[in-house]
């Protein structure tokens, strides 16, 4: 589930960062203190003898004198921070310094991930899914049911209801939806309610208009990509958990677009991930542009959710 190998490794480095710059600056303190804080060196040389002492006593399986030595370097740690306090620094100004308390920056608390980790997935796989700006505005919270009656009222019902269905059994047994009717009805804005809620819940989400999905697919069909380039798209389309093709039938249509649709489809279900395509063409339309194997495949294995009305967006800008 989530981001590919490479973005979790690029995380992770950060994390090792993170670790680094806070060692550094705590290192700069003690710089700082030992200069400037007198007597303060002198307690931590102190604690690094004893503690020797310890360890060595303990090798000769002597424990007799164990409790009076932790108690000598508890003092000595109080002692230490009455100093710091008395320069006017704070008594844990050299305590270890970390970014989230909980995790000690690792990202993991035992083997659960940290609430730190989960946020910064769920914003690396935000920033990836190429549909930031939109879902801010068109998710559930923001569904209305007013612009529509009668029977697109129902339509619309139906097709909110796939949309739940495809995020509540994603886990059990993935599901594709196929979103169809006229300009502006709310297969895009139903698109949006899956992306952001399947995001928050920390699954990859990649969001593509139709015309930019098959210009990338040409681009790696006839080598436009550097070859050395470790980032293969391609990948991480067939494998991120919900895909999105927006407006199918804008693109320039034809054999490729038709052969490359069917392969993907088919790749898409055998690795069990969502897809969800819109369009606003026909079914009979979509059927002889597409091919009547993609025709077939996306009826056999897709939820088709028909959407009428008038055009929403027209709508919005007006009320
Ligand atoms: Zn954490």
């Amino acid at each position: 589930m989530g981001l590919s190998n490479e973005k979790y490794n690029e995380i992770q480095r950060e994390y090792e960062t993170i670790r680094l710059k806070n060692r550094h600056t705590l290192e700069e303190r003690r710089d700082y203190v030992y200069k400037n804080v007198e007597g303060y060196k002198e307690l931590d040389d102190s604690v690094v003898s004893i503690s020797m002492d310890m360890a060595k006593k303990r090798l000769e399986g002597d424990e007799s004198v164990m409790d009076e030595l932790h108690a000598l370097l508890d003092d000595l740690k109080d002692m230490k921070r009455s100093l710091l306090k008395g320069a006017g620094l704070g008594e844990d100004y050299l305590d270890p310094i970390y970014d989230c308390p909980d995790c000690h920056d690792t990202g993991y608390i035992g083997s659960e991930r940290c609430h730190c980790l989960k946020d910064r997935i769920v914003t690396e796989l935000y920033e990836q899914s190429n549909i930031l700006d939109y879902i801010e505005k068109n998710n559930f919270d923001t569904l209305r049911y007013d612009f529509y009656e009668g029977e697109s009222l129902d339509l619309f019902k139906r097709s909110v209801q796939a949309c739940h269905e495809l995020i509540d059994t994603y886990d059990t047994h993935p599901t594709n939806l196929l979103l169809y009717g006229t300009v502006g009805t709310g297969k895009s804005f139903l698109s949006g309610c899956i992306a952001k809620d399947m995001l928050d819940r920390g699954y990859s989400v990649i969001y593509f208009s139709a015309i930019s999905f098959f210009d990338l697919l040409a681009k790696e069909a006839f080598g436009h990509n550097s070859k050395e380039d470790l980032y293969n798209p391609l990948e991480y389309i067939y494998n991120c958990d919900v895909l999105i093709i927006d407006d199918l039938g804008t693109e320039l249509s034809n054999s490729f677009t038709a052969s490359r649709l069917f392969y993907f489809i088919n790749e898409r279900n055998l690795r069990r991930k969502s897809t969800v395509i819109s369009t606003n063409l026909a079914l009979d339309k979509l059927q002889e542009t597409y091919s009547d194997r993609v025709f077939s495949r996306l009826l056999s294995t897709y939820t088709v959710c028909k959407l009428t009305g008038p055009d929403i967006r027209m709508l919005k800008k007006l009320s």
